[in-house]
Protein backbone atom coordinates (compact mmCIF):
# COMPACT_ATOMS: atom_id res chain seq x y z
CA UNK A 1 0.00 0.00 0.00
CA UNK A 2 2.77 2.40 0.78
CA UNK A 3 4.46 2.03 -2.54
CA UNK A 4 1.24 2.82 -4.10
CA UNK A 5 0.43 5.98 -2.17
CA UNK A 6 4.38 7.23 -2.55
CA UNK A 7 3.26 6.86 -6.42
CA UNK A 8 0.41 9.30 -5.43
CA UNK A 9 2.49 11.25 -4.32
CA UNK A 10 5.20 11.78 -6.74
CA UNK A 11 2.43 11.84 -9.57
CA UNK A 12 0.78 14.59 -7.53
CA UNK A 13 3.98 16.49 -7.30
CA UNK A 14 4.39 15.85 -11.24
CA UNK A 15 1.08 16.95 -12.01
CA UNK A 16 1.08 20.05 -10.14
CA UNK A 17 4.33 21.29 -11.35
CA UNK A 18 3.10 20.63 -14.68
CA UNK A 19 -0.30 22.68 -14.72
CA UNK A 20 1.45 25.99 -12.94
CA UNK A 21 4.00 25.12 -15.81
CA UNK A 22 1.13 25.49 -17.93
CA UNK A 23 -0.51 28.75 -16.28
CA UNK A 24 2.55 30.76 -16.10
CA UNK A 25 3.04 30.32 -19.89
CA UNK A 26 -0.23 31.23 -20.99
CA UNK A 27 -0.64 34.09 -18.07
CA UNK A 28 3.08 35.28 -17.46
CA UNK A 29 4.99 34.66 -21.28
CA UNK A 30 7.53 32.28 -19.51
CA UNK A 31 8.86 30.04 -22.05
CA UNK A 32 11.46 27.94 -20.29
CA UNK A 33 11.41 28.31 -16.27
CA UNK A 34 8.68 29.60 -14.18
CA UNK A 35 8.33 33.50 -13.23
CA UNK A 36 9.15 33.67 -9.29
CA UNK A 37 5.38 33.58 -7.98
CA UNK A 38 4.96 30.34 -9.88
CA UNK A 39 7.85 29.06 -8.81
CA UNK A 40 7.40 29.77 -5.10
CA UNK A 41 4.36 27.99 -5.46
CA UNK A 42 4.82 25.27 -7.48
CA UNK A 43 7.81 24.94 -4.73
CA UNK A 44 5.14 25.21 -2.15
CA UNK A 45 2.79 22.49 -3.62
CA UNK A 46 5.52 20.36 -4.19
CA UNK A 47 6.48 20.56 -0.62
CA UNK A 48 2.58 19.84 0.76
CA UNK A 49 2.57 16.92 -1.28
CA UNK A 50 5.40 15.23 0.04
CA UNK A 51 4.08 15.90 3.57
CA UNK A 52 0.54 14.73 3.16
CA UNK A 53 -0.70 12.69 5.64
CA UNK A 54 -3.84 12.00 3.55
CA UNK A 55 -2.07 10.71 0.31
CA UNK A 56 -4.42 7.64 0.57
CA UNK A 57 -7.70 9.19 0.71
CA UNK A 58 -7.26 11.88 -1.90
CA UNK A 59 -6.54 12.37 -5.69
CA UNK A 60 -5.59 16.04 -4.94
CA UNK A 61 -4.92 18.68 -2.81
CA UNK A 62 -7.28 20.99 -4.08
CA UNK A 63 -9.73 18.08 -3.73
CA UNK A 64 -8.45 17.33 -0.03
CA UNK A 65 -11.36 17.81 2.47
CA UNK A 66 -9.24 19.07 5.06
CA UNK A 67 -6.73 21.24 2.88
CA UNK A 68 -3.17 22.30 4.47
CA UNK A 69 -2.28 25.35 2.10
CA UNK A 70 -1.89 28.66 3.67
CA UNK A 71 -5.05 31.22 2.29
CA UNK A 72 -2.82 32.81 -0.22
CA UNK A 73 -1.28 29.80 -1.90
CA UNK A 74 -4.49 27.87 -1.84
CA UNK A 75 -5.99 30.84 -3.37
CA UNK A 76 -2.80 30.73 -6.32
CA UNK A 77 -3.27 27.14 -6.48
CA UNK A 78 -6.92 27.24 -7.08
CA UNK A 79 -6.49 29.84 -9.54
CA UNK A 80 -4.08 27.71 -11.28
CA UNK A 81 -6.47 24.28 -11.17
CA UNK A 82 -9.50 26.04 -12.28
CA UNK A 83 -7.61 27.43 -15.74
CA UNK A 84 -5.32 24.26 -16.25
CA UNK A 85 -7.52 21.84 -14.89
CA UNK A 86 -10.14 21.69 -18.39
CA UNK A 87 -6.18 21.97 -20.54
CA UNK A 88 -5.00 18.51 -18.56
CA UNK A 89 -7.99 16.86 -19.77
CA UNK A 90 -7.04 16.70 -22.98
CA UNK A 91 -3.19 16.13 -21.94
CA UNK A 92 -3.76 13.63 -19.46
CA UNK A 93 -7.03 12.31 -19.43
CA UNK A 94 -7.30 9.40 -17.34
CA UNK A 95 -5.52 11.44 -14.71
CA UNK A 96 -8.35 14.13 -15.19
CA UNK A 97 -10.78 11.92 -14.90
CA UNK A 98 -9.83 10.21 -11.74
CA UNK A 99 -9.35 13.63 -10.21
CA UNK A 100 -12.69 14.91 -11.52
CA UNK A 101 -14.35 11.76 -10.21
CA UNK A 102 -13.09 12.21 -6.86
CA UNK A 103 -13.72 16.31 -7.05
CA UNK A 104 -17.42 15.37 -7.77
CA UNK A 105 -16.94 12.56 -4.61
CA UNK A 106 -16.12 15.36 -2.28
CA UNK A 107 -18.82 17.56 -3.76
CA UNK A 108 -16.61 20.38 -4.33
CA UNK A 109 -18.44 23.03 -5.94
CA UNK A 110 -16.20 25.75 -8.09
CA UNK A 111 -16.96 29.44 -7.56
CA UNK A 112 -17.80 30.36 -10.65
CA UNK A 113 -18.30 34.36 -9.70
CA UNK A 114 -14.68 34.26 -9.31
CA UNK A 115 -12.75 35.97 -11.99
CA UNK A 116 -9.91 33.80 -13.65
CA UNK A 117 -7.13 36.49 -13.64
ZN1 LIG B 1 4.04 32.69 -13.64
Amino acid sequence: MSRDIEARRARESEMVTEMIGLYCRAHHGKTGALCPECAALADYARARSARCPRMAEKTFCSSCPHPCYAPAMREGIRRVMRWAGPRMLLRHPVWALRHVANTLRHKWRPHRSEEIA
